[in-house]
Formats: structure tokens, C-alpha cells, sequence
């Protein structure tokens, strides 16, 4: 039965089998949205068959839900166009029906649900979630759509990785490797002939790739970098391809040098695509320069290298007694009032033996020894030492925002810690800002979810960060905890005001909808300025204002402002 007022409306999906509830409903919804209603999981089925543009969103009876409807909802979480459909459950408010959802927490059905609704129905209750809920829906899509890679059609870095991940964990059993491959000198290539002339070879390349049996999928890591994981039975025509330096491409011109890295896939590994493709790296690594050889295979011996990445991590104890990790801090700049806002604590490595060192080569190392747990600590005392500092002097005070690592959550007490550091220097807990990196939350979403909670319960101000910059999870922005949204660079720097669905504004207005702030990261040019300012945009961090400057230089910046 289908009920609403326009075609071409958004198709909502009603489980649902008391008269009362579905007039209510048709009368609350029925005006913007096609609604569906069914009186079971089958019938359900059968109109997720039949609708060929999707639903936006499924309303369902929670009492409905007995077995074969929870199985429903399983189908549709297998199924990729309803992955992160909105599944909301509606209930009346009574403990037998909180009771019955405790159970489903063993069932894993809990987290295959978006949200609840209480009846009776509300008119401006329903209207707001169902709305908010699509549109966060909608905007994640759009988002997660940059999976791509323009150029080339393969997957972008984020996305590859988590495909990887995805397909090991449903073929544990199956012989696969890891197959990079980087175009020597690209740089030069594209002086000397043009950028497409550079483009046109990444894009042949890709397609060559694709053509070997055995490849599963590909993505563009950087620039000149391809990945692909590819089964078994690729190795011998990846060995014979690679006889010739340009793997017997028609290149428009001639010359091109490509080398091969390939790691072999232990069954049931624990290590993650990342580590693979570093591996594959260190493989290319060690062929370069070297004349006619074009493939390099991963083996122990390479482990070597590995062990030079752990001396840096050995290192870093004695580092940070020493006191060489130093905090700077990059100013927040307030679009309201025109003035510095806050600033970001980013840690910075000034070593006598590496030099001064950027966190991007670091923390990814810590965080697979796990020091960033003991660095990050340090990082938040040195921050409230300073703010003490500053509160004590007179100095003029912002917020600051200081980094939690994912790592940092395996720590049952994070929170209680935190607060116990802050109180134990006296600083105001809502001086006190915590960004938490959006995809953090897929690792452990109960425990980041409880702790974001303590957060904000004790009067911190939590910012998620990088929004944007990868897969994006509908489940992290509607469960978690959060004020301030961080937009990622890439949206920021990719934006095409023309566009017609563009990510900033989508994520922009999702933001507002949600009533978070919004931090715009990366802006460097007047007119990124001005479009984020246009659109609504409370702060903007990025070189245009300031780079991450020592704490003198800071102190100094604000005093000016004053
Ligand atoms: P993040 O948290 O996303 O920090 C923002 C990064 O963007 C900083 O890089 C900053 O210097 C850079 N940035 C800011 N404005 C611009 C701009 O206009 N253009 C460009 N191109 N870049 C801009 P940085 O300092 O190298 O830090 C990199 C990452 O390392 C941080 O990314 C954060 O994830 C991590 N990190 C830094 N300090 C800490 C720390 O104390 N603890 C933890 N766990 N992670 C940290
Ligand atoms: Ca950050
Ligand atoms: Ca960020």
C-alpha cells in the first residue's frame, strides 16, 4: 500500500500493524515522503524488491521485529545499497520493551539499528528525526561516493584499505598478495611533457593492471603508486609482464620504468592492508636503480628494514625523558568576532639524531608499538602546564584542543584520567577541547562511544576530527557525543562550489542541522575563506591564518590580538 502526495518523493518503508500508528504516521509523513507500509518482514521484502530508487529510511514495529524481520534487517545490512539505509525502531516506552532490546545486544541485531523512536508519535519529533536522519544518511553517501579515484577508476587510499580488510575477513582461507607498483620519475615526465602526459600513463597502467588474471580490485595510493590485490594465480603474469620495464604497455612515449613490489598474504593475518602496502614499498625500495630488474617479491630479508622503523620506536622512550618532543600549537580562527578561538596542540619531534621531525612520520609508528598512549599523556600534561602557565601570568587564554589517539581508548579509564590531569592543574574543563579522529570510532564504537560520553558529561568540549577524509559512519556522528565538527583538508581543498552536490556544503548543512560547530582544517587561500564564511562556518584553521607555531610564538600571536 502506498501512500503520499508526490512522485518522485523519498520512499520510506513502514513495518508496522496497528491502524492507529499507521494513520498517525501517514498524517505526520505522508506530505514530503512515499510511504510504503507493510505488516511484516516478507511483505517488507518484497516492496525492498520492488522500489527501484531505495528507501531512505525504514520505520519498524519493534515488536514486529520477532526473528524473520531481525533477519530482514540482516539481508539488508549484507545488501551495499542498504548498508547504512536508517533502520529505526519504534516502541512503546515500557520496560518490557527495553528488556527485549538488552537481548539483542547478544544477537548483534543492536548495532544494525540506527535509532529508536518512542510512541505515541509526535508530530515535530518524527518529522525532525526522520529529516535529520536522511540527510546524515544522504550526506554520508555522498561523501563515501568519493571511493573512486578520478583518473584512474580505482579506489582512493582509505577506501582500498578498507576493502582489503573487508574481503580478507570474509576469504580468510584464500592465497592472495599484495601487488604495488610505482612509474620511475614520474615527476620528470610531467616537465618535460605535461601533466597529461603524466596522467595518461597512471590511467594505462591501471588498465593494463586490471587485464591480469586474478586481480580482485585496485587503488591509487599516491600520486604514481597502484595497489591492487590480486589471488594467487596473478604471480606468473605479473612475473612475465615484468620482464620489460614498461610492462609491454603502449606508452606515448618511450622509456617509461616501472617497478614491482609484491607481498604474499599470510592466511588469517593480523596485519593490516597498510602494512601490507608498506611492505610491498620496501620491496620496490630495494630494486630501485636497479637496471633490468623490475619485480621485487617481499621476503624476511626486508624485515631489516623494519627493525631501522623499530629503532625509532626505541628511541622514543629515551626522547621523551629527554624532553624532545615539543607541543606547538595551531590558532582557530573565529569567523563570529574575528578573533583567535582556540588553538590545536600538535606534537612536534626535534631529534639530535633524526632532525626535526613532523608527526605524519612518527605517530603512525607509535601507534602500532603503542608509545602514543605514553606520548599523547605527555602531550596533554605539557598543554595543561602551559595553560597554567598562562591562567597564573595573565596571558590572554584560549581553548585548546589536543589529540586522542585511537589506541588511547583501549584505556577502560581515559576519561577519568583525563579529568584527573586537567583538575590536578586547575584548568577549566571547557578550556579543555578533545578531538577524536572519526575513524577511530569503527574500531571499538561501545568504548569510544562510553568514553565521548564521560567527555562531554564532564564538561569537555569533543571535536571530531577529520570528518570526511575517509569512509565516513553515519553511526559516529549520530551516536557520538560531539559539539564540533572538524572538517578534513580534502573536503575543504577538493570543494567545487559549482558542483552540484557539493561535500562541504552537504556536510555543512548536516552540521547545522545536528547543531554542531563547525571547524573548517586546511584553508589556505582567501577564497576558501570566504566560502566557508558564506556557507555558515564558525572557525577555520589552516596556513591561511597561521601554521602550528611554539608555544613563545603563540603567546606573542595572542598578545598582538590584543
Ligand atoms: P590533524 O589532527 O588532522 O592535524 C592537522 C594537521 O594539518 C597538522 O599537521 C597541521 O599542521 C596541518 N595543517 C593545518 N593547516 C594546514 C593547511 O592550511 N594546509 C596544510 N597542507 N596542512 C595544514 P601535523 O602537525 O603534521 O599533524 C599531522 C597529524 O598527526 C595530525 O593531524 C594528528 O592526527 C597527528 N598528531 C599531531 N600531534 C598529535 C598528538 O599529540 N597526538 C596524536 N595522537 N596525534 C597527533
Ligand atoms: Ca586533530
Ligand atoms: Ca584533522
Amino acid at each position: 500500500m502506498k501512500k503520499g502526495r508526490y512522485s518522485g518523493s523519498k520512499n520510506i518503508l513502514i513495518i508496522e500493524d496497528n491502524d492507529i500508528n499507521r494513520v498517525q504516521l501517514t498524517e505526520i509523513l505522508a506530505q514530503r515522503y512515499a510511504l510504503h507500509f507493510t505488516r511484516d518482514g516478507k511483505e517488507a521484502h518484497d516492496v525492498l524488491e520492488e522500489l527501484q530508487d531505495g528507501v531512505a529510511l525504514v520505520l519498524a514495529d519493534f515488536k514486529l521485529m520477532k526473528q524473520e524481520s531481525f533477519e530482514l534487517i540482516h539481508q539488508m545490512r549484507r545488501m551495499k545499497v542498504y548498508r547504512h539505509t536508517p533502520i529505526v525502531l519504534t516502541s512503546e516506552a515500557s520496560p518490557a520493551d527495553y528488556a527485549e532490546y538488552e537481548k539483542l545486544e547478544e544477537t548483534g541485531a543492536q548495532e544494525e539499528i540506527t535509532d529508536f523512536l518512542m510512541k505515541p508519535f509526535y508530530r515535530s519529533i518524527v518529522l525532525k528525526r526522520v529529516e535529520s536522519l536522511i540527510l546524515l544518511y544522504e550526506t554520508t553517501n555522498i561523501i563515501n561516493a568519493l571511493e573512486k579515484d578520478a583518473l584512474t577508476g580505482a579506489y582512493t587510499k582509505e577506501f582500498f584499505y578498507r576493502e582489503v580488510q573487508n574481503y580478507l575477513k570474509e576469504n580468510p582461507e584464500e592465497s592472495l598478495y599484495m601487488w604495488v607498483s610505482d612509474i620511475e620519475g614520474l615527476k620528470i615526465i610531467n616537465e618535460k611533457y605535461g601533466i597529461e602526459m603524466g596522467d595518461a600513463i597512471i590511467r594505462l597502467q591501471e588498465k593494463a593492471r586490471e587485464k591480469v588474471e586474478g586481480f580482485l580490485f585496485g587503488g591509487r595510493i599516491e600520486g604514481d603508486k597502484l595497489a591492487a590485490l590480486v589471488q594467487e594465480r596473478a604471480v606468473p603474469y605479473i612475473e612475465e609482464l615484468t620482464q620489460k620495464a614498461d610492462m609491454g604497455i603502449e606508452f606515448p612515449i618511450s622509456k617509461v620504468v616501472i617497478r614491482n613490489g609484491l607481498y604474499r598474504i599470510r592466511k588469517h593475518t593480523t596485519l593490516m592492508a597498510q602494512g601490507m602496502y608498506d611492505r610491498a614499498i620496501l620491496a620496490i625500495n630495494r630494486i630501485k636503480d636497479t637496471y633490468g630488474i623490475y619485480l621485487s617479491v617481499y621476503n624476511d630479508v626486508l624485515k631489516k628494514d623494519i627493525l631501522a622503523q623499530r629503532q625509532v620506536v626505541e628511541n622514543a622512550e629515551t626522547a621523551l625523558e629527554k624532553r624532545q618532543f615539543v607541543v606547538y600549537y595551531q590558532p582557530k580562527f573565529d569567523l563570529l568576532n574575528g578573533k583567535t578561538g582556540g588553538a590545536e596542540a600538535l606534537v612536534r619531534w626535534i631529534s639530535p639524531e633524526f632532525g626535526f621531525m613532523n608527526p605524519g612520520v612518527f605517530i603512525p609508528l607509535f601507534e602500532k608499538s603503542g608509545f602514543i598512549r605514553k606520548l599523547d599523556y605527555y602531550v596533554w600534561e605539557e598543554v595543561c602546564r602551559e595553560m597554567k602557565e598562562w591562567k597564573e601570568s595573565g596571558k590572554p587564554t584560549v581553548p585548546i584542543s589536543v589529540n586522542v589517539s585511537r589506541r588511547d581508548f583501549e584505556d577502560e579509564n581515559l576519561a577519568e584520567k583525563i579529568i584527573g590531569l586537567v583538575d590536578s592543574y586547575g584548568i577549566e574543563h571547557e578550556l579543555f577541547h578533545i578531538e577524536v579522529t572519526e575513524s577511530a570510532y569503527s574500531d571499538n564504537p561501545e568504548q569510544i562511544t562510553k568514553t565521548v560520553k564521560a567527555f562531554h558529561e564532564a564538561g569537555f568540549v569533543v571535536e571530531l576530527d577529520d570528518f570526511g577524509a575517509g569512509y565516513s559512519s553515519m553511526s559516529a556522528l549520530s551516536e557520538m557525543d560531539i559539539d564540533i565538527l572538524k572538517l578534513d583538508m580534502s573536503i575543504v581543498q577538493k570543494d567545487n562550489p559549482r558542483a552540484e552536490k557539493s561535500v562541504l556544503e552537504c556536510s555543512m548543512k548536516l552540521a547545522k542541522m545536528l547543531k554542531f560547530k563547525i571547524v573548517a582544517e586546511g584553508v589556505e587561500t582567501n577564497e576558501q575563506v570566504e566560502r566557508i564564511s558564506s556557507l555558515g562556518g564558525e572557525y577555520i584553521q589552516g596556513f591561511y591564518y597561521s601554521k602550528p607555531i611554539p608555544k613563545d610564538e603563540f603567546e606573542r600571536y595572542l598578545m598582538k590580538e590584543q
